[in-house]
């Protein structure tokens, strides 16, 4: 079976300048060189906002780092009268390597469909861009149809066009656990992540559901990151806040650490 390496990635959200983005990155890959992380066992992954995609893009070529980079959306058209869009084809000209799809904060505040979601993701297959698709439920959907029926249907449908199926991650993010403190407990997540694995596995097969990287998202810190990590359905985590401290992103990244104890 595929080995899957696991995934911290941190969504900085409409914060820091490129500056600022610069400074962060350099403390965290410091933070990390000086742990003596192992980047095989875990990969680190930046989401800055479109205008620092550059500088850090700059920053991890020059000085060789092994933090890959990511953006925090993709249009789904390629060029032409879209204003304020930005492309695939840019993206990918930055070294970005992954994008963040349906996020829900997108969904909530820019009417983002299910359909918009889909033409994203194929946007990002098209470009090589491995999209990073974000599904959870609200508090009401959690009470009218429990925690895994939305982020199942959210799954699906956004990887409805099966024609140009590349590798994708899920993210499964609670909303009621985004930036609330509010934390999923370890087996709500675990359970949630088997559920999609398994409608992943019933629409694509073994090998992409067994290659597959779903991360859990809501409210992850240093120290809760361990308990949702133990389970072997959950490969990673999506970070928002704590991504802007670089020393606590850092034993995010470090989670195996925790594991040992
Ligand atoms: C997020 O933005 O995806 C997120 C999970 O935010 P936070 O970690 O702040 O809850």
């Amino acid at each position: 079976m595929t080995k899957r390496v696991a995934f911290i990635a941190g969504n900085w959200k409409l914060n820091l300048d490129h500056q600022q983005g610069i400074a962060l990155v350099q403390k965290l890959a410091w933070t990390l060189k000086d742990a003596g992380h192992d980047y095989a066992g875990a990969e680190v992954t930046v989401f800055p906002g479109f205008t620092s995609l550059r500088s850090i893009q700059t920053l991890i070529d020059a000085d060789k780092l092994d933090i890959t980079l990511g953006a925090q959306d993709i249009s789904a058209f390629d060029s032409g009268a879209y204003t304020g869009e930005v492309s695939g084809l840019a993206l990918k000209k930055l070294d970005v390597k992954y994008a963040l799809i349906g996020h829900s904060e997108r969904r909530q505040y820019h009417n983002e469909t299910d359909a918009v979601v889909q033409a994203k993701v194929s946007a990002s297959f098209r470009h090589g861009i491995v999209p990073v698709i974000c599904v959870g439920e609200t508090l009401e959907e959690l009470e009218a149809e429990g925690a895994a029926a939305v982020p199942v249907r959210q799954t699906l449908a956004a990887l409805a066009d099966h024609s140009a199926l590349g590798d994708f991650v899920i993210a499964y993010e609670p909303v009621w656990a985004i930036g609330t403190g509010q934390v999923a407990t370890p087996e709500q997540a675990a359970s949630v992540a088997t559920k999609i694995r398994t409608a992943i596995r019933e629409a694509f097969g073994d090998e992409v559901a067994d290659k597959t990287r779903i991360l859990y998202g809501g409210s992850v810190k240093a120290a809760n990151v361990a308990g949702f990590l133990r389970s072997p359905e959950v490969d990673g985590v999506l970070v928002g806040g704590a991504s802007l401290d670089a020393e606590e992103f850092s034993g995010i990244a470090r989670f195996q650490k925790h594991l040992a104890i």
